[in-house]
């Protein structure tokens, strides 16, 4: 549980059980559990003085030890495009970002989950700043609650700064928090978490939530894909498939494969072939990134043409394929580029 300045612990990003405990420990009425999770996540309040139905000795008691605990960000910077990249200072004063991203029919929000990352994908800023640390549940929340686009959020997706199944515990119970009824009662169908494909973490997730899965596959050449990717010496992408394979996927749970497109790396004819060969007999889609250059690495981007002709090969073989649209560029929220130029500043 994570605390305060003064020592206080927070209230927000607690899951109904630790709540119900607080209670028991306390020694308030057994419903208050079910009061105090109300307040936290289906009302706008930000203080636990706003907790009106509570009786003004049990606030009082509460305030002793707990505070509500929502951070607000800041710094916020807005695309052209529409595209807010808003900035938040985590408790051990590193710096994460979260990316709103507004569309006609919905605005997607995409959270981090941990400050740097360890896992050296060669075309990511965020790996190239090393780990910070992982952030915690009220920190991965927080991104979400404290922004004032808060009530038009329709999805969330979790593709932010850092790899999801390297903090698990605290990716899971920000889910709980958000799918649960006694939480923010979302369909799990409106969240998506990203991951490169960590398979004991993957399988756990796998049991335990309905969200849907996006795996960064990026090559499907075990030599290749190395180069790319680290992680692949560990846990190779053959393996990560052939566990989804083996799940037991929620009816409604969607798997979809991230493909960033590298000039003349991943974008030919032998990689469409291998993806349908390496994919056939899973139900998913797969999006196609454009890169964005980033310093401190040879790779260029698939000219769009190409990436046209590798969707529509992938789509003749049965391949349900997308090209994502490319948004907040200009502010470096696009995918791969979230990474905190306040970050170094923090850490010279
Ligand atoms: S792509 Fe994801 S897992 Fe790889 S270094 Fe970047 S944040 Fe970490």
């Amino acid at each position: 549980m994570k605390h305060d300045l003064k020592g206080k612990k927070q209230l927000y990003g607690l899951t109904f059980s630790e709540i119900t405990q607080i209670v028991k420990d306390e020694g308030f009425p057994a419903f208050t559990a079910k009061q105090i999770a109300d307040w936290l996540y289906k009302k706008e309040i930000s203080s636990i003085s706003e907790m009106t139905n509570l009786s003004l000795k049990i606030r009082e008691q509460l305030s002793e030890k707990y505070e509500f605990g929502l951070t607000p960000f800041t710094k916020v910077d807005v695309s052209s495009d529409g595209t807010k990249k808003y900035l938040f200072t985590t408790s051990n004063n590193k710096f994460v970002e979260a990316a709103y991203i507004p569309e006609t029919e919905r605005a997607t929000l995409c959270v981090s989950t941990q400050a740097g990352c360890k896992m050296g994908c060669l075309f990511c800023m965020t790996g190239k700043q090393g780990f910070q640390g992982n952030l915690s549940t009220n920190e991965i929340l927080n991104q979400f609650r404290s922004i004032p686009e808060f009530q038009t959020i329709s999805n969330l997706v979790y593709m932010g700064m850092g790899e999801p199944f390297d903090n698990l515990d605290n990716v899971l119970s920000s889910l709980e928090i958000l799918t649960s009824e006694w939480g923010y009662a979302w369909s799990p169908k409106r969240i998506t978490v990203s991951s490169i494909g960590i398979i004991p973490a993957m399988i756990t997730f796998l049991e335990k939530s309905n969200c849907n899965l996006a795996i960064s596959l990026h090559n499907p050449f075990d030599d290749e894909r190395r180069q790319l990717m680290p992680i692949q010496n560990v846990y190779p992408i053959q393996e990560v498939i052939a566990e989804i394979k083996r799940a037991d996927l929620g009816r409604q749970q969607r798997i979809s494969f991230e493909y960033i497109m590298f000039d003349g790396v991943n974008d030919t004819d032998k990689h469409v072939k291998a993806l349908v060969k390496l994919l056939s007999g899973l139900k998913c889609r797969i999006n196609l990134i454009r890169f964005h250059s980033i310093p401190l690495t040879p790779l260029k981007g698939t000219p769009d043409e190409r990436i046209m002709e590798f969707r529509n090969a992938l789509t003749t073989k049965g391949v349900f394929t997308t090209i994502r649209a490319s948004r907040g560029q200009d502010i470096q929220a696009a995918c791969g580029l979230l990474s905190t130029k306040e970050m170094g500043k923090n850490n010279s």
